[in-house]
């Protein structure tokens, strides 16, 4: 709810004014029990910062991340560490998450003796069995080393220990980005299965634009820190209303779009150091007027639905 977050930029020398960046701003999002929801948009925009966030690796500065509607700063505060169990993240390159000096079994028992679950040692060596076994690994594959696996099988030994805290939310940050095509789609139909199977909701964040039509439920679009769109899957992809989300959609020729978006991209995206005054993709905006120069279009929703749109053009 409202959660921001900026950075501190490094000084370009001493005297040089300081600078921050807003990397996520006033963004609100609500994922429901076994729901996917996934946040798209260019790199840059925010994702895996709001990613982060979510997980508790880092703070908002404003706003507040709720899990299960309480407050997760004021169940950190209590001293209690049950909150840290019920979200998780998967990286993109399991390589740099998972210690090269660690079997995958000592791996998959580090979060189950941090958070002292399942009883005892012999209780938690079960688990690791069955962790590997939801994942398709076999449970003799415990004694060896992440270096000895493929991509594809360490991703799905980081997606075991996700799932070792049985966790409510799992974070997905680019998590299939550096696969294979014929990999990716195994590791994706695991975590549908996964997600169905233990009733896991899931936050995908990823630029790969015909996956998230495959999996989510519904679409959050980021530009600058912002969500400019957001509704279900379907609207999103068969009628985008933000004109950033029509450019996204028809830069992506391999999507089943409903009709073909009329605006197209161009020009980069701006540096977050100096974000527009008024809509921040007013100067890549082929429908910019006046106003989108000089007021920002809030979020609002449309009628009746579940879509919101961050333009002054639609609405
Ligand atoms: Fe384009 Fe204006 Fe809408 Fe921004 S508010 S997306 S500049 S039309
Ligand atoms: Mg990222």
């Amino acid at each position: 709810e409202g959660v921001s977050k900026s950075f501190a930029l490094p000084r370009k020398h001493p005297f040089a004014p300081k600078l921050r960046v807003s990397a996520v701003a006033d963004v609100n999002l609500n994922v429901r029990a076994g729901e996917t929801v996934a946040i798209v948009g260019e790199s840059g925009c925010g994702k895996s910062t709001l990613g982060r966030l979510v997980t508790g690796l880092s703070e908002p500065d404003t706003g507040h991340v709720k899990i299960g509607g309480v407050d997760r700063a004021l169940t950190a505060s209590s001293g209690k560490r049950d909150h840290l169990r019920e979200v998780q993240l998967v990286f993109q390159d399991p390589l740099a998450s998972l210690s090269p000096r660690r079997t995958v079994a000592q791996t998959l028992m580090e979060p189950l003796r941090n958070f002292d679950l399942c009883g005892s040692d012999v209780g938690r060596r079960r688990r690791v069995s069955e962790l590997l076994e939801k994942v398709r690994i076999p449970a003799s594959a415990g004694s060896r080393f992440p270096h000895e696996f493929s991509g594809g099988q360490r991703q799905r030994i980081a997606i075991a220990r996700a799932l070792a805290t049985s966790p409510s939310l799992i974070v997905c940050d680019e998590a299939v980005a550096a696969l294979d095509v014929s990999v990716k789609a195994q590791i994706i139909n695991l975590l549908m299965d996964l997600q169905e199977a233990e009733s896991i909701s899931l936050l995908f964040i990823s630029h790969d634009l015909p996956i998230v039509q495959h999996l989510a439920d519904s679409v959050s679009v980021m530009y600058l820190g912002r969500i400019v769109e957001s509704g279900s899957r379907d609207d999103v992809f068969l009628d985008p209303k933000h004109p950033y989300t029509q450019a996204l959609l028809a830069a992506s020729p391999m999507l089943q779009v409903g009709r073909r978006a009329r605006a197209t991209l161009t020009g980069e995206i701006p540096s977050p150091t100096d974000v527009p005054r008024g809509c921040a993709f007013s100067g890549r905006c082929p429908a910019a007027v006046s106003r989108c120069f000089v007021e920002r279009p809030q979020l609002s929703r449309l009628g009746e639905t579940h879509r919101e749109v961050a333009c002054h053009l639609v609405g």
